[in-house]
């Protein structure tokens, strides 16, 4: 869906080319990062660099697991283990 006439609000994706308004991108681009992808294209590249790379998702995710638990139970990711 193209729409030829650009307001201020909107940006073009340099991936797809879609113009949309700046909600349509990712918070990080709205702050001066420069052309930023749309969130349909960085959520399409996410998914693709995850299918990619599942062994970087799975550590990725082993690790957050444990931070976040870390976090829950009020024990520090340091602490030696008792
Ligand atoms: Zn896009």
């Amino acid at each position: 869906m193209g729409n030829a006439l650009q307001t201020s609000d909107e940006h073009a994706c340099p991936r797809c080319g879609d113009f949309l308004p700046t909600e349509g991108f990712t918070a990080r681009n709205r702050v001066g990062m420069g052309v930023g992808w749309c969130k349909a294209c960085v959520a399409k590249a996410a998914r693709k660099w995850n299918a990619a790379h599942p062994e970087r998702v799975k550590l990725n995710y082993a690790a957050y697991r444990q931070r976040e638990r870390a976090k829950r139970s009020g024990l520090g990711p340091e602490r030696e283990a008792e």
